[in-house]
């Protein structure tokens, strides 16, 4: 772990599982109570230095990005070891991560003027909160972490980050690597297995918790955050809908949505996860997405030609044969895949399901994995309805030959991000990205997300009093 400048093993330490084999092949620690406090106080203590030099901390983001492009490679293959996807998403990644530190970088954090004339002046600027705690899922572990390292250290905080214990390996090299350009304790790495992140999120130090997970862990996490009144920002699952209009040739959106929905396996928060398209398109739609499905390369990550991985741990693979068992039970039809790969790893055959209906649990929830369903809509109106029937509100689509008629309809789903003729096209530094309703609070990205990581301070100064007339006489 990188706790106050330096690398430390906790007393005892946790198997890492490359799931392309289902063997450990790598131990990290597991962080103790005492060495949590440690990490806390030399972010405590770092906060106050750091928070002073806005060039400085401008400058050592920029170095941070050149030192993490020095060891792509390194960090790339170790991504896939313990996630398994393929190398070339793994190296685009780390690319992301880079991207990141160089848009906040160069982002300027203004002080708005709101009065400046003979009654006096005021102004309003954005002040870090102090101790930052950091907690990501396994699915992005680099990236993920990065939406909020580096929007956090550019306002003027400092860090606590705790990845998954799925995929702890790629955080922890990044602590290592960050560490030989930033202060010491401005960016902690600890690891370990629950409950190290409830006591994290309940610590006293940390004035905000910066959360990407699963709906049920952003309950717990917000309720235990109560007790502080810290700042939150809660980045949630998704069951995101892609509409797909009656205009639209199958055969040309099949590539784009396939991707969008099964790329890391569809383990991808703004993944595509319900197909809505018209009646008249279904068949079409299934059989060219089926084909797509049956000719994707699955293997383990490390070989150059696999286009899939395999899942991230074996959890998801049951959870996808219980999806397809529950589908089936209710009148779907299995296009493509439905079955684990027979072979060591957690694979899972890139699956399409037909003629599926809302009320299964395929549709009703976050499948998280490859397992698409295709539902038939009657009409515009009730694709919308069905689109937007739902506790989650991450990002959706629309997929139109009539750009008119797309943004239509996009205008009327209820999500913190549509993009029309793609999916999830927006997620990019300068954007914010952030979930409506159950998919989450507050926003990552953009200004708007680092403005999450502040609180705002009103200055005001009253024009000077003019000394009193006096009469006289
Ligand atoms: P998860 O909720 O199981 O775990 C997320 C993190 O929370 C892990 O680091 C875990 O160790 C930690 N954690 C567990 N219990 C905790 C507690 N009580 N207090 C504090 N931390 C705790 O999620 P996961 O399975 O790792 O990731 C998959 C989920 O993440 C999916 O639902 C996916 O949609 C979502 N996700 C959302 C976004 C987004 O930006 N909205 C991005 C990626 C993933």
């Amino acid at each position: 772990m990188t706790i106050d400048g330096s690398q430390m093993w906790g007393r005892q330490t946790f198997g890492v599982v490359d799931p392309a084999t289902g063997a450990i092949f790598a131990q990290a620690p597991v962080c103790t109570v005492e060495q949590l406090d440690q990490a806390m106080d030399a972010a405590l203590r770092a906060f106050h230095e750091w928070r002073r030099e806005d060039d400085l901390r401008r400058a050592m983001l920029r170095e941070c990005a050149q030192v993490l492009l020095g060891a792509l490679d390194e960090l790339a293959a170790t991504i896939t070891a313990e996630q398994g996807k393929p190398r070339a998403a793994s190296v685009a990644e780390v690319v992301a991560a880079v991207t990141w530190l160089r848009y906040y970088a160069e982002l300027d954090i203004g002080r708005e003027v709101v009065q400046d004339d003979r009654h006096g002046y005021a102004d309003v600027v954005r002040r870090p909160l102090g101790v930052v705690a950091a907690i990501t899922p396994w699915n992005f572990p680099v990236a993920l972490a990065m939406w909020k390292l580096a929007p956090a250290l550019r306002a003027g905080n400092t860090v606590v980050l705790k990845p998954s214990p799925y995929a702890p390996l790629s955080a922890l090299m990044m602590g290592e690597l960050l560490g030989r350009v930033l202060p010491a304790g401005v960016v902690n790495v600890v690891t370990g297995p629950d409950p190290l992140g409830d006591r994290i999120v309940t610590h006293p130090v940390p004035r905000m918790v910066s959360f990407t997970g699963s709906v049920a862990t952003g309950r717990r996490v917000a309720a235990a955050a109560a007790g502080g009144l810290k700042r939150m920002t809660l980045e949630l699952g998704g069951n995101d809908a892609a509409v797909v209009l009656d205009d639209v040739d199958p055969e040309q959106v099949a590539d784009d949505i396939f991707w969008a929905a099964l790329d890391n396996n569809g383990q991808r928060c703004m993944a595509a996860k319900r197909i809505y398209v018209a009646g008249s398109r279904h068949d079409e739609l299934v059989d060219a997405l089926a084909a797509r499905a049956r000719a994707t390369r699955v293997g383990p990550g490390s070989q150059p030609s696999v286009q899939l991985g395999p899942l991230g741990n074996q959890t998801q693979v049951g959870r996808m044969a219980e999806y397809v068992r529950d589908a089936l039970a209710h009148g779907a039809v299995l296009a493509a895949g439905g079955t684990a790969l027979d072979r060591p790893g957690y694979f899972y055959a890139p699956t399409v399901l037909a003629g599926v209906t809302d009320g299964v649990r395929v549709v009703d929830e976050e499948q998280f994995g490859p397992v698409l369903p295709v539902i038939a809509y009657r009409d515009v109106d009730d694709a919308v309805n069905r689109a937007n029937a739902s506790d989650f509100g991450l990002t959706a689509s629309v997929w139109s030959a009539d750009p008119e008629r797309a943004d239509a309809v996009a205008a009327r789903l209820d999500a913190g991000q549509v993009s029309v003729n793609a999916h999830a096209a927006g997620v990019r530094p300068d954007l914010p990205f952030g979930g409506h309703r159950c998919s989450g609070i507050g926003v990552e990205n953009g200004i708007w997300g680092l403005h999450s990581f502040t609180d705002l301070q009103a200055t005001v100064r009253p024009a000077p009093k003019r000394p009193r007339q006096t009469r006289t006489g």
